[in-house]
């Protein structure tokens, strides 16, 4: 995600209009800011390959390997342990088989399967 510069009188700012939200406040706020909500509610243009009620999959726009698969889910998280079991176990059991079409479908000779753990929003200050 591109960050986004504000000077640091706007990061202070920020961080304390943060810092007085209440946890559904704050969950709304970081759906604002959230690429992948974004996505997901149809308002930035992906390319989907899988979707369910709970998971979306998506080719990443910048693919580090052929066949780079995005997959989500559709409820926003912010870090993995905030994940309820059920999702977790169906988000593995759609990567075991996304990870078998590729190995059929492109002729990958292995697939990686890495979890993005933690904040999307990178907010810097202007040095
Ligand atoms: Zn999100």
């Amino acid at each position: 995600m591109a960050e986004q510069n504000i000077s640091a009188e706007q990061l202070k700012a920020l961080q304390e209009k943060i810092k007085q939200m209440s946890p559904e406040e704050l969950k709304e706020f970081q759906k604002k800011q959230c690429i992948f909500c974004q996505i997901i509610a149809g308002k930035v243009q992906s390319r989907k390959v899988y979707e369910d009620d709970i998971v979306v999959a998506l080719l990443d726009i910048n693919p580090a390997n052929p066949g780079h698969i995005l997959l989500m889910t559709k409820e926003h998280y912010s870090i993995m342990p905030q994940v309820p079991d059920d999702e977790i176990a169906h988000v593995f059991m759609v990567s075991k088989s996304l990870s078998n079409s590729m190995l059929r479908s492109i002729d990958a000779q292995g697939t990686n399967i890495i979890v993005a753990n933690g904040e999307a929003l990178m907010l810097k200050e202007q040095t």
